[in-house]
């Protein structure tokens, strides 16, 4: 196939065999045995944080550091062909022109928008949860309906594009607010445009958020069929993060730290993997939607390893082509960018070069060559 270029969008996608006349000026790139992808969608990020084996920690670093963090995360996700980042929480940090304190994607954002080479990003502003869940004073924390709901509006006002629930109560076999509280943060949200996700790390906030509305679930590491039958009825999305997993499980070689070395550490993974691999098969049989992102910087991934993810969900036992698509189309819907994970003639030139096949062979992800939108944008690939 052949494909031109011209100013950053796609001006026709043909066989190579059938170009007809090409403008006088073009810059023929002989790609040859490669594969166009287009640019994919992390939809499970967080820009702000560095991940690795300390990944919590790096949560407290200060905020001029971080901003740092983010910039070498965006090249480093721009040269693994991802074009699209969804932020789901960021650190509150003092904005200096104002000093209010406000999550630091959205500083990341403004920074990003006017920059190419960048990914594009939408921001979830905070995690707001409640208070004896998340540690480090990362969150906004609201322990009852009336403060869940000023949070979120809080949030909106400093300009989140949509909204983070902390569905994991401050004990795992309860949820920690009531289905009514939570919906009503939906409908405020909904009202002024923006969605609502959750981190699902158990069933019973699974369920006090599947039938609340929201529009997505994160993580979803313990669901069942009865919850993913709702989901699909409803449309509310998946973001699969298993790769974590495999994360974990490389860090008993890695390090020294004790719930990754120690033989009770890693049956305790082994287990919660099971667990959650098993929850992503129920939700893909059911027909839910699955969108999928990496987790960087909450958890212990790179922002380069979305690769490892379109690899777990294979073997969560989508086709590899479906996976892909949880990585490309999916997260575009997700997030409501009917551009974003496809390439079509007049669409941007947002795609990028592999060696392989990632309709059938999700590893084919890790050999990028080229990324368009970084190595200029005009030009015929072959
Ligand atoms: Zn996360």
């Amino acid at each position: 196939m052949s494909l031109l270029v011209d100013a950053g969008h796609v001006v026709w996608i043909r066989p190579s065999t059938d170009e007809g006349d090409l403008p006088p000026d073009v810059h023929v790139i002989d790609a040859g045995g490669s594969t166009i992808v287009p640019g994919m969608i992390d939809a499970h990020s967080h820009v702000t944080l560095p991940g690795g084996s300390h990944w919590i920690d790096r949560g407290a670093d200060p905020p001029e550091e971080l901003l740092e963090v983010a910039e070498h995360n965006g090249d480093l996700l721009g040269r693994a062909g991802v074009r699209w980042a969804r932020d789901v929480g960021s650190p509150l940090a003092a904005d200096p022109r104002d000093g209010r304190r406000r999550a630091l994607a959205l500083r990341v954002r403004e920074r990003w928008q006017s920059d190419t080479n960048r990914p594009r990003i939408r921001v979830a502003g905070t995690w707001i949860g409640h208070s004896g869940v998340l540690t480090g004073g990362l969150a906004i924390e609201a322990d009852d309906g009336p403060a869940l709901l000023k949070a979120a509006s809080t949030q909106l006002d400093d300009g989140a594009d949509f909204l983070k629930l902390y569905l994991d109560g401050p004990k795992k076999e309860e949820a920690p607010w009531s289905t009514e509280d939570v919906r009503a943060v939906v409908e405020l949200a909904h009202g002024r445009g923006a969605k609502v996700t959750a981190h699902s790390g158990f069933l019973v906030g699974a369920r006090v958020g599947i039938d609340a509305g929201v529009d997505s679930l994160e993580h979803g590491f313990e669901l069942d069929s009865d919850a993913v039958a709702k989901m699909a009825r409803q449309g509310t999305f998946l973001v699969s993060t298993l790769a974590i997993f495999r994360s974990w499980a490389s860090f008993g070689q890695t390090t020294t730290l004790p719930r990754f070395v120690t033989d009770e550490g890693k049956e305790r993974i082994a287990h919660r993997r099971e667990r959650a691999i098993e929850s992503v098969r129920l939700a893909y049989r059911a027909g839910v939607r699955i969108a999928t992102g990496t987790d960087f910087g909450g958890g212990s991934l790179r922002a380069n390893h979305l690769a490892w993810e379109v690899e777990a969900l294979v073997e969560a036992g989508l086709r590899p082509w479906e996976a892909l698509a949880s990585a490309t189309l999916r997260g575009g819907e997700l997030l409501g960018e009917g551009q974003a994970g496809r390439i079509v003639e007049g669409g941007p030139a947002d795609f990028f070069l592999v060696h392989g096949d990632p309709l059938n062979d999700p590893t084919a992800l890790w050999r990028v060559w080229r990324v368009a939108w970084l190595d200029g944008s005009t030009g015929r690939r072959t």
